[in-house]
């Protein structure tokens, strides 16, 4: 048994061992594939997302002030009637209600003047740092920009400014028009990106400040704040589109990145990888649970297996499969240590050797079948008629023995006496060959100079003399056991 024990914690320490390794190994591929999906489909999907969004917000915008820098009115109003404000403003105004923006402005390259919704505004000048944007954009070969600015102006927040050049008929510049929005939708949209698809989203510009952001205390207002990112400023700010995986406090980050022409700003989306694998821990986890338990359970079928099987063979070897009591072997190994123990305390041991009466008729006559069933039922008497601490056995063919333990002779006398007789009054030994079935007895008690040798010869020659006195009879072993 010890070395079945063995085998099942080989068997159990492999399986476990296996599981394991199973286990991590999908564990493994599926953190790869996730890794995987991101670089290849998250990422680039947000991105793409991100952008078209942005698009989207620009496209109406731009189409506004392109058509109010192409409109004959703000020309005409430019070139001859730059004196009637409330015309212009009036103008300015309605383009500003009909499409919701925050501002429409014009600004005449002849006197200088900023004219909004609310009328003039201001006088620009080139010492004016809020005004250098009009200079710039004047003198740089583009029909459009768009600029982000904050404008004390209107709300302190970050407003995207679309500005489009006005030319007269003959080509030559006369101001500049536009309009500006506020861009909170992008804070709007950041924090979805961030709660809805953990995904951790931002823009620099060409100078790496974070812009179109809402600026707070977490948030770091340059990439040089970023520790971790800021080695990789020069592929972050680049105009192509990069993937670059990088370490924060022990937790790896993807991160992907694409320039916005339009804006001229880069658009960073970052993602922790933790944040994607957990379903892959999560099943790497039921896994390896589900793959212990079973190996536990398989463990635990196999000792029970092995157990039953061992005692079967256990019983196989102990025990007579026709008549189901021990036999000789088992009767051998434990009468041996009766009789060792007699020789010690001295108790009562008594021996009687059974065997069937005309067995061979029965064979002979009414088939081997009866024959067995004779025997079954004989085993059955025996059994009944002694003790639980005496001992009995099938010692071959239809000859039994039985040892009477703690049992003086003459006790042992009338006990075998009635086994005989009640073998002799068997209903069912009799409705199985039609006639009473008998034995013949041969009984001896055993001394402390006896081994099991003497002690069997003894009771044999007894029951061969009770053969041979007329069958169906106890025979005192006529030589006791020497002194
Ligand atoms: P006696 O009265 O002198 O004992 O005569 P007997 O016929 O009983 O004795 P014998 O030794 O001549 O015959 C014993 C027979 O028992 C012979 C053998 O074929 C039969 N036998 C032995 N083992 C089995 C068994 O397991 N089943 C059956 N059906 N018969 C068995
Ligand atoms: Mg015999
Ligand atoms: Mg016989």
């Amino acid at each position: 048994m010890k070395s079945n024990y063995k085998i099942i914690i080989i068997i159990t320490t492999l399986l476990l061992m296996l599981s394991v390794i199973i286990s991590t190994a999908n564990y493994m591929v599926s953190l790869k594939s996730t890794q995987i999906h991101l670089k290849t489909q998250s990422l680039p999907l947000s991105i793409d997302n991100i952008y078209t969004e942005i698009q989207k917000h620009l496209i109406e915008p731009y189409l506004v002030s392109s058509m109010m820098a192409h409109d004959t009115f703000l020309k005409d109003w430019l070139l001859h009637d730059e004196k009637s404000t409330h015309k212009i403003a009036k103008y300015l105004d309605s383009i500003k209600n009909k499409y919701e923006m925050l501002t429409a402005f014009l600004v005449s390259q002849k006197s200088k003047k900023y004219y909004t919704h609310n009328g003039f505004l201001e006088e620009i000048k080139k010492e004016n740092p809020t005004n250098k944007w009009y200079f710039e954009f004047k003198d740089i070969p583009k029909s459009h920009e768009i600029n982000l600015d904050f404008n004390e102006n209107f709300t302190n927040s970050l407003i995207m400014f679309i500005n489009f050049k006005i030319y007269d008929n003959n080509y030559n510049f006369i101001g500049v028009t536009g309009i500006g929005i506020e861009i909170s939708y992008i804070d709007e949209m950041l924090r979805t990106f961030k709660k809805d698809y953990r995904l951790n989203v931002y823009f620099l510009d060409k100078n790496g400040n974070v812009v179109l952001t809402k600026q707070d205390k977490i948030t770091p207002k340059h990439i040089d704040e970023m520790q971790e990112l800021k080695a990789y400023k020069d592929k972050i700010i680049d105009k192509n589109t990069d993937i670059i995986e990088y370490e924060k406090n022990g937790e790896k980050y993807i991160v992907k990145t694409k320039y916005i022409p339009e804006l001229d700003i880069y658009l960073i989306v970052e993602a922790k990888l933790n944040d994607f694998s957990k379903e892959a821990k999560e099943v790497f986890y039921i896994n390896l649970g589900l793959s212990l338990s079973f190996t536990l359970i398989f463990s635990i079928i196999i000792m029970i297996i092995l157990r039953n099987y061992h005692q079967k063979l256990e019983r196989l070897a102990d025990f007579d499969s026709l008549t189901q009591i021990p036999n000789r072997h088992n009767f051998d190994k434990q009468f041996k240590q009766f009789l060792a123990l007699q020789k010690r305390d001295e108790r009562p041991i008594c021996l009687v050797f059974i065997d069937i009466d005309d067995f061979k008729t029965i064979n002979d006559e009414l088939g081997h079948q009866i024959g067995d069933d004779v025997l079954v039922q004989t085993a059955k008497i025996l059994n009944n008629g002694i003790r639980k601490t005496d001992l009995i056995a099938r010692w071959g063919g239809e000859e039994f023995v039985i040892a009477f333990i703690d049992t003086h002779i003459n006790d042992a006398h009338s006990i075998t006496q009635k086994i005989r007789e009640s073998i002799e009054k068997d209903a069912i030994l009799k409705k199985a060959i039609g006639y009473s079935l008998t034995a013949s007895f041969g009984l001896t008690s055993c001394n402390k100079y006896d081994t099991i040798d003497t002690v069997i010869s003894r009771a044999d020659k007894a029951m061969y003399e009770a053969k041979q006195h007329g069958k169906n009879r106890v025979v005192l072993a006529r030589t006791q056991p020497t002194e």
